[in-house]
């Protein structure tokens, strides 16, 4: 038990805990725990080729059919993630064929020209747009799933070939495809690469008006970039207090009462038809960065509503702790979502989101009912609008 669990409060599960970025796929085995646990709806991400369908048949299985209420356990969410974005072959800009030597020769750095060991085992690339339509579907089967996990990273480097030793310690009960143990190659994703494959689920999301989760690191500044980008032309208008008078004066003298309703109506359902580039809510996962790109981030003209979330393992776990105070001091109410990032279900789970409520509780100086619901009402707002 830590520090912040010890404390004599009860934790409100009633209230609703909802998990806004995890990976159970990882650990097939152990989904079957999910409907035992205390969390209420957990946002589950997909990554790679190899958990798309395992984050469908979970939602599909452990969700009620038929059930409309939103209390489901289950909030699937389909992307690409950049750890794996070298396996995607950015066909929708330039059509031209490339071999699996060249397309990799071109979007790893440095160059693996020479290291044909590495280039052999790596997976055959798949096509960004192939990619896009069969995310595109599994969008339309979940019509409340979102799109995740996607972004931009610069740290990563690719993991090198696999070792005898460490093919024979593997944990066969892990989903295949992620890092695992293996020792890291000195190769990494180029970000103009990345940029591409995040720039297209985005507007995917846009097209389809479903929120993100983006994981984001040392790349706060690319990301925002890329959000400026797609939000050019949609930034939102802001009048002063004098121009909004003016001119609600301007269309009370232009039409009667009823004319004015009509109007509004319209233009709101024409606003909600057109289909957007750019997604219209956004939640940074396990946000690592500081102060500073939050106000970008949140400036009253970007289109998006962007969302910062929190994980007790990545975001309290010693080094980086006084930056993540400094940034969960600094945003608005309405804006923090929690998360366990973790890849099994079950008590360790539900512990890590209790254990993040409660500091961000603390930090905050929110009394536990009132943050509880607080994060929940978030997390709704986030994922439904
Ligand atoms: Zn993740």
């Amino acid at each position: 038990m830590t520090l912040s669990q010890s404390d004599n409060h009860d934790f409100p599960w009633e209230l609703g805990i909802y998990d806004a970025h995890c990976h159970p796929t990882d650990t097939m085995a152990v989904v079957e725990q999910i409907p035992a646990m205390k969390a209420t709806t957990l946002t589950v991400m997909a990554t790679r080729a190899q958990d798309q369908e395992l984050v469908a048949q979970t939602a599909k299985n452990l969700n009620h059919s038929g059930d409309n209420s939103r209390r489901q356990r289950i909030l699937p969410s389909f992307g690409w993630h950049p750890w794996f974005s070298h396996q995607l072959i950015d066909d929708t800009t330039s059509a031209t064929p490339r071999s699996k030597e060249d397309h990799y020769v071109d979007v790893l750095t440095p160059s693996p020209v020479s290291d044909k060991t590495f280039i052999d085992q790596l997976p055959t690339p798949k096509s960004l747009s192939k990619l896009l339509s069969e995310t595109r579907e599994y969008l339309n089967r979940f019509p409340d799933s979102l799109v995740g996990e996607v972004g931009l990273d610069k740290a990563f480097r690719l993991p090198g070939v696999w070792t005898k030793e460490e093919m024979t310690s593997r944990d066969e009960g892990l989903t295949p495809g992620s890092r695992e143990g293996r020792k890291l190659s000195p190769y990494k994703v180029k970000m103009d690469h990345q940029r591409a494959i995040l720039k297209a689920q985005l507007q995917l999301a846009g097209e389809m008006q479903r929120p993100v989760s983006v994981h984001s690191v040392q790349a706060h500044g690319v990301v925002f970039d890329l959000f400026k980008e797609i939000w050019s032309g949609h930034e939102k208008v802001l009048l002063s207090r004098r121009e909004r008078e003016k001119q609600k004066d301007v269309e009370g003298a232009l039409s009667g009462d009823e004319d004015d309703d009509r109007q509004d109506k319209k233009s709101k359902t024409t606003e909600k038809d057109a289909p957007l580039p750019f997604p219209p809510r956004v939640c940074m996962h396990s946000y690592s960065g500081p102060v500073e790109p939050i106000r970008q981030f949140l400036h009253p003209t970007n289109p998006s509503d962007v969302y910062f979330s929190f994980s007790a393992v990545i975001n309290f776990s010693g080094v980086s702790t006084k930056k993540v105070v400094d940034v969960i001091k600094a945003l608005p109410d309405d804006r923090i979502l929690i998360e366990s990032d973790l890849h099994v279900a079950g008590p360790q789970m539900d512990d890590l989101l209790e254990d993040v409520a409660r500091q961000i509780c603390q930090l905050r100086g929110w009394e536990l009912r009132a943050g509880v619901k607080q994060l929940a009402d978030n997390w709704n707002c986030f994922v439904y609008g």
